[in-house]
């Protein structure tokens, strides 16, 4: 089974159900409410192991109840402890989401610990970065860090994947040590500055990363699919059609998803339907971790 070297947040997620978003000022009356771990890192990590790979994931997490939680539904997941880190006086990360009956969600993150994973940390995963056959991170957690994880790629020579979630500029140095960049619809608008208001929107903002000097840019397009775009070649995989009920964590789905297939060696198009298609039975479920599929139920579907 592949090796996977993933750095990122972790994050107690809390979800109110609602008919409709309130307006600035209101008060509404939720539907349910449910306690989810959650944060980038977390999902991306969990939806990596459930696919088969060997986890090790570099996150920080407070001396709290919602950091001994954590730890534990990590482990039970079967990712590695090595990497785990506590940090003294600070909460751990938490989300409060609302989800409405459309399936669309608004969020708030609180990074607390998340906050804390500094470059010194990345000290401690060098030994994992050695052995990994992929490395992958986000954005919720310092960019010194992130950049000094690309600088540290770059040294070991080891593939970098940056899904560049929740959206913010970039250092310029950032992108040069990246083998795969994964922005959703708003994160590429954002970063490229590049509205995606027609079809050749696409290939403008890919050619945008590799003017940048990123090798491969991934756009994920929600429920159309996700493009490819590299020098030499680009395609749109299309979504499977599903019923969306919580669209909570698709991006981290199918980027956990995605990076196990390419370390085990799939083509772009094998990886990517993959990756589409356990993102599709994610969005069928409630909840970010609790709706990411297992290998079998991926290729079960095949
Ligand atoms: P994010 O969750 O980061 O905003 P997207 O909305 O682009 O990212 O979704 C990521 C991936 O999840 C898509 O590329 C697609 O594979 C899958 N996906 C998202 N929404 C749907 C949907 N409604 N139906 C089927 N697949 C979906």
């Amino acid at each position: 089974m592949p090796n996977i070297l993933i750095v990122g947040s972790s994050n107690t997620d809390m979800v109110v159900q609602t008919e409709r978003f309130p307006l600035p000022g209101e008060t509404l009356t939720g539907g349910e409410f449910f306690l989810f771990q959650g944060g980038k890192g977390a999902n991306q990590a969990v939806a990596s192991a459930r696919m088969g790979g060997t986890v090790h994931f570099l996150t920080k997490l407070g001396k709290d109840m919602f950091g001994q939680q954590t730890r534990k539904s990590l482990r039970d997941e079967g990712i590695s402890p090595d990497l785990i880190l506590e940090e003294e006086g600070i909460a751990s990360g938490v989300a409060l989401i609302l989800v409405e009956d459309s399936g669309e969600n608004q969020i708030v993150v609180v990074p607390g610990a998340n906050g804390k994973l500094s470059p010194e940390d990345l000290t401690k995963a060098i030994p994992f970065l050695e052995t990994a056959d992929l490395l992958l991170c986000q954005l919720e957690t310092p960019i010194p860090t992130v950049e000094a994880l690309a600088q540290l790629a770059r040294k070991f020579e080891k593939r970098l994947i940056l899904n560049p979630a929740p959206a913010q500029a970039l250092p310029e140095s950032l992108y040069q040590n990246l083998f795969l960049i994964t922005p959703n619809e708003t994160e590429a608008s954002l970063l490229s500055g590049i509205a995606l208001e027609k079809e050749s929107s696409l290939s403008e903002i890919g050619d945008w990363f590799l003017s940048k000097g990123v090798q491969n840019i991934i756009l994920t397009l929600g429920e159309k699919g996700a493009y490819f775009h590299n020098s030499s070649r680009q395609f749109l995989i299309p979504s499977q059609k599903v019923k969306a009920i919580d669209t909570t964590g698709a991006g981290d789905v199918f980027n956990g998803t995605l990076v196990v297939a390419l370390a085990e060696g799939m083509d772009w198009e094998k990886a990517i339907q993959t990756a589409n298609r356990a993102a599709a039975i994610s969005v069928t479920r409630m909840g970010a971790q609790p709706s990411i599929p297992f290998r079998s139920e991926v290729y079960g579907k095949q």
